[in-house]
């Protein structure tokens, strides 16, 4: 039980620069950056600097600095990239996929950030 962190995957080589990134906003404890294949006109991607590998995994052990940071860093990158409805946007989309059942691809906690566009429904109804 628990989570182990994978140390190799691609957002932890962001991380530790070993590959290239457009980043769009970076803090003590937090980085954001475009999705390489974005979904949306803004497609952006925060991710803590520290090694949790989803969002609950990260609401569980994550400092409290740690979490302000993030969820300050939200705000910033929402705000910076027009979305906000607060600063004039038209809205945005925030998804944490984790898991299997969540279809998480890169095993580093990261919410992705999309709008630009209507986002349509928020998930198709299944039988
Ligand atoms: P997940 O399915 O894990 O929630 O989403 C992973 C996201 O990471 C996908 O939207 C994918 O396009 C993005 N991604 C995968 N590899 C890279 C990469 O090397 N650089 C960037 N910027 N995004 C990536």
């Amino acid at each position: 039980m628990g989570y182990e962190y994978d140390d190799q995957n691609i957002f932890a080589k962001i991380l530790r620069g070993e590959i290239p990134n457009e980043t769009r906003l970076e803090t003590e404890h937090t980085l954001a950056f475009n999705d390489i294949d974005p979904k949306a006109p803004v497609h952006v991607l925060i991710i803590p600097k520290g090694p949790y590998v989803c969002y609950d995994h990260f609401a569980s052990l994550a400092t409290e600095a740690e979490i302000v940071d993030f969820t300050r860093s939200v705000a910033d990158v929402c705000r910076m990239t027009g979305v906000a409805p607060g600063s004039g946007g038209e809205g945005y989309r925030a998804i944490a996929n984790a898991g299997d059942h969540g279809v998480q691809e890169v095993p580093h906690y990261h919410l992705h950030i999309m709008g630009g566009r209507g986002m349509g429904p928020m998930i198709s109804r299944q039988g």
